[in-house]
């Protein structure tokens, strides 16, 4: 009897341009296969799994995405059925094989160790994640339809929009306050006992999939043509149970919203969370192994990804967060807020991208060497296209390409959509460089 079903038991791939752990969508520098983490969690041997695999049957290089997954690229022709059998083996695909694309939900990278969390959220994810996974009615959903359970932390991204988020309120009995297409800084639609979220997502998803039919894949998509009131009122009709009214006076606490660099507190005494940004996203890896090994001698044997795109070793002794923090630099990660290049955000470009415009992670390393000589540090999104696959969320500054070497500044401004407004129509990225270092202020990033 086998233990474990093989590539011949394995579905077909939906049809869709996101890659998944069972569909490796080429891109110009080879195949790219997702492994999606549940809330972000990867062990040191799976971390040591997928290492293997990636140098095995791809280039070796591997991308930290901004929701948390991780990404291998470069799968060789020929070596996606054994990285797909490694990376099972290792424990990281779906519990059901038709369900790997409906593994979308985000949680803060300290759950459960946020000292300033109003709910540890990994018992109601693993729910969450269970009920995405077995109810077969649910993989019909669009492999980017995505949720988030936030729960109170400090460590938090909170720019992502969500096709639905949930929010912990404070006090007792725990209730989660939940909104669609948008964040949980946005006014929520309704409120809910945390044991009713489990129902409350069931009944939600299978009626936007009643409603959205093959027309609209997102929830912003549906709420273009139901008002968000009317789609309460029919999810209301299929509850046992009451929604509460939404607080008009709640509001989600506004948190730092830079990538975590450093040590951080946790509510267990004596321990805390260090963390590190990747070089624009990415690592090899040697680097994974080597944060594996650290994992396993300083922490708990486990990693988190976070998704400012980098990474967070959780209980790590606080007398050992130093030494720790320095051995993170020495592998190359980004543990000093002063680096410029940990302020920047580059999709792949067009060195692997037919899409690029511009060769956007090679021009992101040039901005970060033009800005070591000034001191500004601003957080800038360098986009190759206009698809923004880099950044969910709006960047304080985008550089958009507007052909191999040209880009249009974007500032970000509460009244302009998009990117928000237009600085500059065609800027080298040297001339970038110098328009940031003459309008950032010193030491301030948001500027
Ligand atoms: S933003 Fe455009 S160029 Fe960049 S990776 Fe996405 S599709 Fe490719």
């Amino acid at each position: 009897m086998r233990d474990r079903p093989t590539s011949v038991d394995l579905p077909a791939p939906r049809p869709s341009a996101c890659p998944g752990l069972l569909r490796i969508v080429q891109a110009l520098d080879g195949g790219i296969c997702r492994v999606k983490l549940a809330g972000g969690v990867l062990s040191s041997t799976q971390a040591r799994a997928i290492a293997e695999a990636a140098e095995h049957c791809a280039s070796g290089v591997l991308e930290l995405t901004n929701r948390s997954n991780l990404q291998i690229r470069g799968v060789l022709p020929g070596q996606q059925v054994e990285l797909i059998e490694c990376l099972r083996a290792a424990g990281l695909g779906p519990s059901n094989p038709a369900a790997d694309d409906v593994r979308n939900l985000l949680l803060s990278p300290a759950a459960g160790l946020d000292p300033q969390a109003l709910l540890d959220t990994r018992p109601l994810a693993a729910a969450l994640l269970e009920l995405l996974q077995n109810t077969p009615a649910l993989h019909g959903l669009s492999a980017k339809f995505a949720i988030q359970l936030d729960g109170g932390e400090a460590l938090a991204m909170l720019e992502h929009p969500h096709d639905i988020w949930l929010s912990a309120l404070p006090g007792s009995p725990a209730r989660l306050a939940f909104g669609l297409a948008g964040c949980p800084g946005d006014a929520p639609l309704g409120v809910i006992n945390a044991e009713q979220a489990v129902p409350l997502v069931e009944q939600l998803l299978l009626l936007f999939l009643q409603l959205a039919g093959n027309e609209h894949s997102r929830m912003r998509q549906l709420l273009s043509v139901i008002p968000a009131s009317q789609l309460l009122q029919q999810l209301q009709t299929r509850l046992p149970f009451a929604v509460q009214a939404a607080p008009i006076d709640w509001q989600r606490k506004p948190v730092s919203q830079h990538a975590p660099i450093g040590i951080y507190p946790q509510q267990q005494a004596g321990l805390c969370m260090v963390a590190a940004a990747a070089r624009l996203g990415r690592i090899d890896a040697g680097q994974l192994r080597a944060l594996a090994d650290l994992a396993e001698q300083q922490g708990d044997a486990s990693l988190r990804l976070t998704p400012w795109q980098g990474l967070l070793l959780p209980n790590i002794p606080e007398q050992s967060a130093d030494k720790l923090l320095h051995a993170l630099a020495e592998l190359g990660l980004l543990t000093d807020v002063q680096e410029p290049l940990s302020h920047l955000i580059a999709c792949t470009g067009s060195a692997a991208c037919g899409k690029g415009l511009s060769d956007s992670k090679a021009d992101a390393l040039r901005l970060a060497e033009r800005l070591r000589t000034s001191t500004a540090r601003p957080q800038v999104h360098i986009s190759a296209c206009p698809r923004s696959c880099a950044a969910a969320h709006t960047a304080p500054f985008t550089l958009l390409a507007s052909s191999a070497g040209h880009y249009q500044l974007y500032q970000r401004t509460p009244e302009a959509a998009g990117f928000g407004q237009l600085q500059a129509s065609a800027m080298t990225i040297d001339e970038a460089g110098d328009w940031f270092a003459a309008h950032c202020a010193t030491g301030n990033s948001d500027a």
